[in-house]
């Protein structure tokens, strides 16, 4: 049994007592003392590696170049060194599997020579490859149980980092997880091949600009939403343990209304909690820097200073680990899902992207002088140009079961990718694209402005916060992630959009120049032409309005409000030439990746109709019929004392009682004769439109009635922990 509603309410009151304030991980000392001190960075490389080992490792990092395999035995061997000097004992290899989570396979470093004599041992094949018992990781059919096994491959181009739970101490090694036949099963391998795609494609377009450019990398700024709720309500909440999100709860009286949680002061419960995990993240090399309140009460943000995206993806999805961890030390937990709760704000996870050239420049940032300016629209443009052609594989990318209650329903932000952009930079494009000529005065002044506009760095008064894609000054920041999902699958569509595009770019800036063109008038043509085509794609006004969803469909932009709809763009000749060519995801991969997903969002519905089901007849209903069957022996007894007149009261609640009790009776019954035909469904996708177009309707039926229910029958009885008690009883 869960634990009940009054032990929970009873074991929060017992935690009034506050925290001592050094409890936890929380460090006063200065960060930059213990930054990093749990990371195999370069501080402890050059300590603990030969120079040439070190030095290699470097040229891996920075230009991709293979690491020679006896030298994997070398650095094993500093790793070991450093690891066992920090009393770790253990080792694994870290990845990220379809699931969205990340896995890791201990192993000792302790082993017995044939002779029985204990050694401890980190040798170089156990650095760069190991096997774990792939069989249960979802591959899409792309194993078959005969041949179950997966690998992970050391990915040198993230940091090993050493994993601290309670006193036990791993040595984290962060790896790509592919097929026996190198095909990849995780987020990691496609990651790694876009950014590797996007630097080849941006490179000859930056030495248009600057011959000195020869590397391109991708940067990410995440900012990670989440709730944080008491662990004893949680654990009375078994709706919130198996799946992630409150299926039943009428919404508190007061929510958010007020606005009065948005940046308010954090309670001091949390604040300790916050600190520890800002600790623990500092040490682990995660550069964290901002904590405030959300939104929605008891909802919070944490965000990081922006990293290249192979390693803030890292830091990201390690962050979500130790979060879970450190909340739990705080008897506490955090939740990731998408929409936790009703009728207040959902969680998302913005990503900050832009792109840093070798020569330290942010290629989405404008310069001071017009040739600089000139390369900034071209990768502003460009980029906006990507969205405007890939917008449906975008979409696909944030498609999960839990985003769709964002981007689905009517919440920030919909499910309709537009690019906002802000006026100054509207009204540049709208000058260069009318234009009679590229050295039209009109068209040189708005490329000399561009730098000298104050409200690019637009404030946060002015920042557009319904849109799915804005620019911000220096960067897009893509709002549409949930909070849940690895950045990896929408950075790695971004990467390779802009990769594509890039190369179109390119072809399209030679032939002008072939034909006689010169450079800067070629890339202003081209620009040119981009900007008249892409126009559909900008808008401005409010995202959330029906005004734009009409005006969206007028402009042709699609509006795949539900996961099945958006991934159906994956089966698509388009979506095979956009992974197939860039080598991003080979056809078999995309494939897989595509029924991974689609399973994922099954499952996870099938998980909440049953929750579903079971809470409503074993809990709900049976304090309903107690509550019944008191008002009506109620009704009898001052009917008997000659007082039915005075029963009106007792008997109109009776009567809505059953009124909603009968609602939910249908409800429940015909969620599962379609859950019942989901079941037997003939493929995937059509299990997945079975769910979710006949199952997840009564669901909320079904949870409307139930919510109506709450605000009826006696307190006492209530067997599920209320909105207002779990969202503000600290
Ligand atoms: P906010 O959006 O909350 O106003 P900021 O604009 O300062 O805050 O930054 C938000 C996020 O954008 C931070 O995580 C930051 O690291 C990230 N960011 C800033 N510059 C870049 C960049 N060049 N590339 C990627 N992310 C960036
Ligand atoms: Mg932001």
């Amino acid at each position: 049994m869960s634990l009940s509603r009054f032990n929970a309410l009873q074991t929060i009151e017992n935690r009034l007592e506050p925290l001592p304030a050094d409890f936890g991980e929380g460090r006063f000392e200065n960060i930059a003392s213990y930054f990093g001190e749990n990371v195999f960075g370069d501080e402890a490389m050059k300590k603990y590696l030969p120079e040439n080992a070190y030095l290699s490792v470097k040229a891996a990092v920075q230009s991709g170049q293979k690491l020679g395999r006896e030298l994997a035995d070398v650095i094993a061997k500093g790793m070991k060194e450093w690891a066992q000097e920090k009393n770790c004992t253990h080792f694994a290899h870290w990845f990220q599997p379809l699931t969205g989570k990340t896995a890791e396979k201990h192993d000792s470093f302790f082993s017995m020579t044939h002779d029985g004599r204990v050694i401890e041992e980190f040798t170089g094949s156990a650095l760069v490859q190991q096997e774990p018992d792939g069989s249960s990781f979802p591959s899409g059919g792309m194993r078959s149980t005969f041949e179950a096994r997966g690998y992970t491959v050391w990915d040198p181009t993230s940091p090993a980092f050493i994993m601290e739970v309670g006193d036990g101490k791993t040595l984290c090694i962060p790896t790509i997880f592919v097929t026996y036949g190198g095909e990849a099963q995780d987020f990691k391998l496609p990651l790694l091949r876009s950014m590797a795609f996007l630097d080849k494609a941006a490179v000859p377009v930056c030495q248009l600009f600057d011959p000195k450019v020869n590397k391109v990398t991708a940067t990410l700024g995440w900012e990670q939403e989440y709730f944080v709720i008491d662990e004893a309500l949680f654990n009375a909440r078994p709706d919130l343990a198996l799946s992630g999100r409150t299926l039943l709860g009428r919404p508190a009286t007061k929510n958010q209304q007020l606005e009065d949680h948005y940046f308010g002061s954090i309670p001091e419960r949390v604040y300790l909690f916050m600190r520890d995990l800002e600790t623990e993240s500092h040490k682990l090399g995660i550069p964290v820097r901002t904590r405030h309140n959300e939104v929605a009460p008891a909802q919070y943000e944490v965000a990081p200073v922006f990293e290249e995206v192979n390693v803030a993806v890292d830091h990201n999805q390690l962050l979500m680990d130790v979060m879970e961890r450190v909340a739990r030390r705080h008897k506490l937990r955090v939740l990731f899902h998408e929409k936790p709760f009703a009728g207040i704000n959902g969680s998302g996870k913005h990503n900050n992207w832009s792109l840093g050239a070798n020569t330290g420049v942010n290629l989405l940032s404008p310069g001071n002088t017009p040739s600089r300016n000139l390369r900034f629209l071209t990768f502003f443009v460009n980029t906006i140009m990507a969205v405007y052609k890939y917008a449906d594989i975008l979409r696909a990318s944030i498609a999960h079961a839990g985003n769709d209650h964002r981007l689905g329903a009517n919440e920030a932000p919909p499910a309709i990718i537009s690019v906002f952009i802000g006026e100054a930079m509207t009204k540049l494009l709208g000058q260069i694209a009318n234009g009679k000529k590229t050295d039209d005065a009109a068209v040189q002044r708005a490329l000399d402005l561009i730098s000298k506009l104050p409200n690019l760095e637009l404030d946060n008064t002015d920042r557009n916060r319904t849109s799915p894609f804005a620019f911000t000054g220096n960067k897009f920041e893509i709002r549409a992630v949930g909070s849940s999902q690895n950045c990896a699958g929408p950075m790695t569509v971004m990467n390779t959009m802009m990769g594509l595009q890039l190369i179109d770019f390119k072809t399209d800036v030679d032939k002008l120049m072939a034909k006689g063109t010169e450079k800067e008038e070629a890339i202003l043509m081209a620009l040119k032409n981009y900007i008249r085509k892409l126009k559909p794609i900008l808008f401005e006004g409010n995202n959330y309005s029906d005004e734009w969803r009409e005006e969206a469909e007028r402009r042709g932009l699609s509006n795949h409000t539900n996961t099945p709809d958006a991934l159906e763009i994956l089966r698509s000749k388009t979506a095979q030439g956009f992974f197939g060519k860039s080598g991003v995801l080979n056809a078999t991969e995309l494939d897989a990746f595509l029924n991974v997903q689609l399973h994922a969002y099954c499952t996870k519905l099938a998980i909440e109709a049953k929750t579903l089901d079971e809470l409503v007849n074993s809990s709900i209903m049976p304090a309903v019929i107690r509550y019944q069957t008191e008002l009506a022996e109620n009704i009898a007894s001052m009917k008997a004392i000659g007082m039915d007149d005075a029963a009106d009261y007792q008997k109109d609640v009776l009567k809505r009682l059953a009124k909603y009790a009968s609602e939910i009776k249908e409800g429940l019954e015909k969620m599962n004769k379609a859950f019942d035909k989901a079941h037997h469904a003939e493929s995937l996708r059509e299990e997945a439109d079975i769910l979710c177009n006949k199952v997840k309707p009564q669901m909320e039926r079904i949870r409307e009635a139930v919510d109506e229910l709450e605000g009826l029958v006696d307190d006492q009885y209530w067997p599920l922990v209320k909105y207002r008690e779990m969202l503000f009883v600290r």
